[in-house]
């Protein structure tokens, strides 16, 4: 049906692009994809910048954080995502 088909990520073991980064960002912050995707995806991050302010993560993460204040355990997940980020930042500023 469609041509544009996009070729699945998982198995890959080469840099992810930014298209790829944005769109499986979103699982990547709720942790839902594994380790070895989510660390393609945090060192496409850290390599560019320009995903990572384009993506405005961090408005990204406090609608992330008020969603899941209905749920269990908001305080741990913000938690988490902090970590992320923080690994993210320090990553950046280690390279500049
Ligand atoms: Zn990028």
């Amino acid at each position: 049906m469609s041509q544009g088909e996009q070729r699945p990520p998982e198995g890959g073991h080469g840099p992810v692009d930014c298209s790829e980064a944005l769109s499986r960002l979103f699982d990547f912050l709720d942790a839902e994809i594994d380790e070895l995707d989510g660390d393609r995806i945090r060192q496409h991050l850290a390599d560019c910048e320009p995903c990572l302010s384009e993506y405005d993560v961090e408005d990204h993460l406090k609608k992330l954080v008020r969603r899941s204040c209905h749920e269990a355990a908001p305080a741990e997940l913000h938690l988490r995502i902090r970590q992320q980020l923080t690994v993210l930042q320090i990553q950046v500023d280690e390279r500049g």
